[in-house]
């Protein structure tokens, strides 16, 4: 069994962030696993190794240290160039030309798709329609799902059953997508148990449909619930300190944050991970010091 956590290094973590790096940490060692840290620092206009260097200090200040030297996605572009490539080989794929404007309008349209899906304007165009747009603007490419329904189990949200649209795996700008580089790190990095927010649930069907199609097996899931404010939305810089830094100015430790998270999983300091409450019965309001 092998966990892990994949932050952005994009800035410090806060304390929903080392929560959820907490739940897959206990995850793997309650069950003998190794757990990994992978930064997806592929937008190299916000992520950089300092802030990641950072992320590493916070983790361990909370007790985490990975089994094994943290992967820097942006050192392994050839191996997502390459699932690409087997993807366009297969004919899973399709150029897409669609501005965020034209996809906007199109699934606003009467009979438009359901909220959020791709609206298919690319899906069928003709050699010469392709052509044609091609002048115009460079293509991203996307993965053909053919509405297919992905029914899978999570362990902390149980049964769930998505219909997938078609959806981009190489960014217009030539970076390979978040759902292609998870499964391909995934599965490069002998990861079984994939601990994270719930905010990434919907995307999990799209994640296994493409590890089908690259035939690199199926992972086990567990979404965990977000820390959110006190309106119950997701925190943001204005909610106030929240990163290990920004409390330390209010006197807290990291062994009080470390204990505020527990708690918020229904445990006391030394209680086994195997006595917390259910994710559902988390606490997930972030109430900041100061
Ligand atoms: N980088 C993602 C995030 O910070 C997590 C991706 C994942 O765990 O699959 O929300």
């Amino acid at each position: 069994m092998t966990g892990r956590f994949a932050p952005s290094p994009t800035g410090d973590l806060h304390v929903g962030n080392l929560r959820t790096a907490l739940a897959s940490w206990f995850d793997a060692r309650e069950r003998g696993g190794a757990w990994l840290v992978r930064f997806e620092d592929l937008d190299g206009a916000v992520s950089d190794r300092a802030t990641g260097a950072r992320q590493l200090d916070s983790l361990a200040a909370l007790g985490m240290d990975p089994d094994q030297e943290p992967l820097w996605q942006s050192d392994h572009l050839d191996r997502y160039r390459e699932a690409i490539d087997a993807l366009v080989t297969d004919d899973r794929t399709y150029p897409c030309f669609c501005t965020r404007r034209e996809i906007r309008e199109a699934a606003s349209a009467p009979h438009g798709p359901p909220q959020g899906m791709y609206p298919g304007i690319c899906t069928n165009l003709s050699t010469a329609d392709r052509e044609r747009r091609a002048g115009d603007r460079p293509a991203a490419l996307r993965f053909r799902s053919a509405g297919a329904e992905v029914v899978f189990d999570d362990r902390n949200n149980g049964p769930q059953e998505f219909v997938v649209d078609d959806f981009v795996v190489r960014r217009n700008d030539g970076v390979p997508a978040y759902n292609l580089v998870v499964v391909v790190d995934d599965a490069a990095q002998g990861v079984t148990t994939v601990v994270r927010a719930d905010d990434l649930l919907s995307s999990t069907a799209r994640q296994i449909l493409l590890a089908e199609a690259l035939d690199l097996g199926r992972f086990t899931y567990a979404h965990v619930p977000l820390v959110v404010n006190r309106t119950g939305d997701r925190l943001t810089k204005r909610d106030g300190a929240m990163t290990l830094p920004q409390i330390a100015e209010f006197g807290w430790s990291a062994a009080d944050l470390k204990a505020w998270i527990l708690d918020s999983m229904g445990l006391g300091p030394n209680d086994p991970w195997s006595s917390r409450r259910h994710p559902s019965d988390w606490f997930n309001v972030w109430t900041p010091p100061g």
